[in-house]
């Protein structure tokens, strides 16, 4: 519009100074007549005299105008020959564009032309630019989708696996560069990302704890495997944390971790009893999670709970005979025995002393046992000639009843605690001769065979009732309190068999029936 513009003002302003030639020189050929001739409506025509008085114009009545000296083109023209401008009619958007030219007599002649502004010309052009704009759009939609087909279906053919065999356009081939770069960076960050995470696995994998971690909405992130066992969990889960576990406690100690507190808390879950261990992630400052790790001390409490039952049993086991002891003790103080029963009375006490004593020693030798790492020695150890050695031990006690003991088998040689076996042997034929009926027989067999070595006890005794067969490797367990007390049992003998078949991993045989006799077996593995 800017160029056209300006192309049509000059040209204007050339067909102004022809047409004022043209006509100044019909004006000299014919007078002022000539002006009344023309008829044209677009152009202007007036001739001023040298004064500026208008003598005719043909658009208004020459008589209305006024002095035409002080207009500009009028002036130029009286001074050089020729003037021109350009003025603003009353509306804005014409303008008027005067050439004035001085005739030969002096006066002047001026032709004028409406030149239209920019923006009449743009509106007059309307029309046809609105058509060229839809046309051009019509175009760019057909060919820009076209164009954008040809450019994407090549890309969108790319095999992106091996970018840089594509044959497609050049301007491809750099992009098609980049993603060979790039896709050879990811594929070694995989790779070690899975390293990574492989280790990870194998490290929370071979945990013996249940390890869980959560985002800070208490959604699952990780968990191995020991977790699921430990909470008996069957199928893999996902979601919110509480779905391993909907007790009051485990959801306290995941919120309270998320809230920024190391947590520790006990739970029960079935029979089983777990700590819980729950840290809070940070980042930044803020807590982002949580891990949660969950130990198993359902062994733990039961041995607790077992030694808490020891302690009170020990305690009532030793209180009896202190009892006794004390009581007769203060009789004899306080002078209230003859000469006659004080030998009694101090033969009482010398028997409860003597149990108290055995009852001493076994609790120690438990205690020993429980201390799984004692300092025991593996050796070599001959079941036959240890078994001989316990008969002669027991012998004195056997003749009293007038049991017979008979050792059944050859030297076998085993690997384990001499200390220990002596006692578990002791103990069986200890309990063997106790519990047998005068004139019986206690016979110790050895054997060897593919299940590996057995030592049997085998006695002709009171036999153990079956509903108490079950029990009776229990500590402080006894079928017949005042009987064994009476016969100096403690209650702890086949508790320290029992103590010393788990540390050989040796297993336990029984069978007995009542008034027939008694056989304990203690296999070996080969
Ligand atoms: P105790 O010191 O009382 O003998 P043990 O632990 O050795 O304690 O044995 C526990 C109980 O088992 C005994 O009190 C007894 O009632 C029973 N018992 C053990 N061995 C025999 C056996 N050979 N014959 C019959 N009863 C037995």
């Amino acid at each position: 519009m800017s160029v056209l513009y300006n192309h049509f003002q000059s040209q204007i302003k050339n067909e102004l100074k022809k047409e004022a030639s043209y006509i100044s020189a019909g004006i000299e050929a014919e007078g002022e007549s000539y002006i009344s001739r023309i008829t044209d409506e677009d152009t202007r025509i007036t001739l001023i005299t040298s004064g500026g008085e208008v003598i005719a114009d043909t658009s208004v009545d020459a008589e209305k105008l006024e002095n035409h000296l002080d207009r500009e083109e009028v002036r130029q023209a009286l001074e050089t020959g020729s003037g021109f401008s350009i003025r603003y009619s009353d509306t804005l958007t014409k303008r008027v564009m005067y050439y004035a030219v001085k005739l030969s007599d002096g006066s002047i002649l001026r032709v004028s032309a409406t030149q239209y502004s920019a923006a009449a010309i743009l509106i007059s052009l309307a029309q046809p630019i609105a058509l060229i704009i839809i046309v051009t759009l019509i175009l760019s939609i057909i060919l820009s989708g076209r164009i954008a087909k040809s450019i994407v279906k090549p890309i969108n053919e790319l095999d992106l696996d091996n970018p840089e065999n594509n044959d497609t356009y050049d301007e491809l081939a750099p992009l098609l560069r980049k993603i060979s770069k790039q896709r050879k960076m990811i594929n070694s960050q995989l790779r070690e990302a899975k390293l990574q995470q492989e280790k990870f696995s194998l490290i929370t994998e071979n945990m013996t704890e249940g390890l869980l971690v959560t985002d800070k909405n208490m959604q699952l992130l990780t968990y191995n495997s020991a977790a699921l066992r430990l909470l008996e969990i069957e199928k893999p889960l996902n979601g919110n944390v509480l779905v391993f576990n909907r007790s009051r406690v485990f959801r306290e100690t995941v919120e309270s971790a998320l809230d920024g507190k190391r947590t520790q808390n006990e739970m029960s879950s079935g029979c089983r009893r777990y700590n819980l261990i729950a840290n809070p992630v940070y980042e930044d400052k803020k807590v982002i999670g949580a891990v949660i790790v969950i130990l198993d001390i359902t062994e733990n409490a039961k041995r607790e709970q077992l030694r808490r039952e020891f302690t009170s049993n020990v305690s009532h086991e030793l209180k009896t005979p202190l009892t006794s002891i004390s009581g007769f003790a203060e009789m004899m103080m306080n002078g209230e025995t003859s000469p006659e029963t004080t030998a009694d009375f101090a033969r009482s006490i010398y028997d409860e002393a003597q149990r108290l004593i055995a009852l001493v020693l076994d609790i120690l030798r438990i205690s020993e046992l429980d201390e799984r790492d004692s300092g025991f020695v593996n050796e070599p150890v001959d079941l036959y000639g240890l078994s001989q050695e316990i008969a002669r031990r027991i012998k004195p006690q056997a003749d009293r009843k007038n049991v017979k003991i008979n050792i059944i088998g050859n030297n076998i040689m085993i690997v384990g605690v001499k200390k220990i076996l002596d006692e578990m042997i002791f103990n069986l034929c200890d309990n063997a001769v106790k519990y047998n009926k005068p004139d019986g027989t206690v016979d110790i067999v050895i054997s060897r065979d593919e299940n590996g070595t057995a030592l049997t006890v085998r006695d002709t005794g009171i036999g153990i009732p079956k509903e108490h067969q079950s029990r009776i490797f229990e500590r402080f367990y006894r079928v017949d309190k005042a009987r064994s007390k009476a016969i100096g049992g403690t209650g702890l003998g086949l508790s320290i068999v029992k103590h010393g078949a788990i540390c050989h991993n040796a297993e336990i045989k029984l069978e007995s029936e009542e008034n027939i006799g008694t056989t304990v077996s203690i296999i070996f593995p080969s």
